[in-house]
């Protein structure tokens, strides 16, 4: 399971077998303010398409055996919620639901996608992912 749904930190789940490749090799080594070393830290942000100062909503990771993170869930940005999602309510069964403080926007990306595109935009050394200019 990729994800742990409904709880407030998503905790990469470890599974046994050999290590994964990094998505960047080049890319520095990360770690978590605990020592854990992650394979990268991708900040997600706002900016309303350069509307506002930038907004930081969450740090996305990949943990070195491949699984992926947000810290500061249901702060900024809901997980996937599977079976517990609840209509009307800003959760998704199968999305990342981002909701902006400073302004109206809250992009939804299902799970994968999403997690393709942080790990291009690592690739790319992008310094951050700005939500606001999701297609
Ligand atoms: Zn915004």
């Amino acid at each position: 399971m990729l994800l742990a749904h409904g709880r407030h930190e998503e905790a990469g789940v470890y599974k046994d077998g050999p290590p994964v490749p990094r998505i960047d090799p080049e890319r520095c080594r990360e770690f978590t303010m605990s020592g854990r070393e992650v394979d990268y830290f991708m900040p997600v942000v706002c900016t309303d398409r350069g509307q506002h100062k930038r907004m930081l909503l969450t740090s996305a990771r990949r943990e070195l055996d491949g699984t992926h993170g947000m810290n500061h869930a249901l702060q900024w940005f809901a997980p996937p919620m599977g079976k517990d999602a609840e209509p009307n309510s800003l959760t998704s069964k199968h999305s990342y639901i981002f909701r902006c403080p400073k302004c109206p926007r809250t992009p939804q990306v299902k799970a994968d996608v999403w997690w393709q595109l942080v790990d291009k935009a690592v690739l790319a050394r992008l310094d951050a992912i700005d939500i606001s200019l999701l297609p």
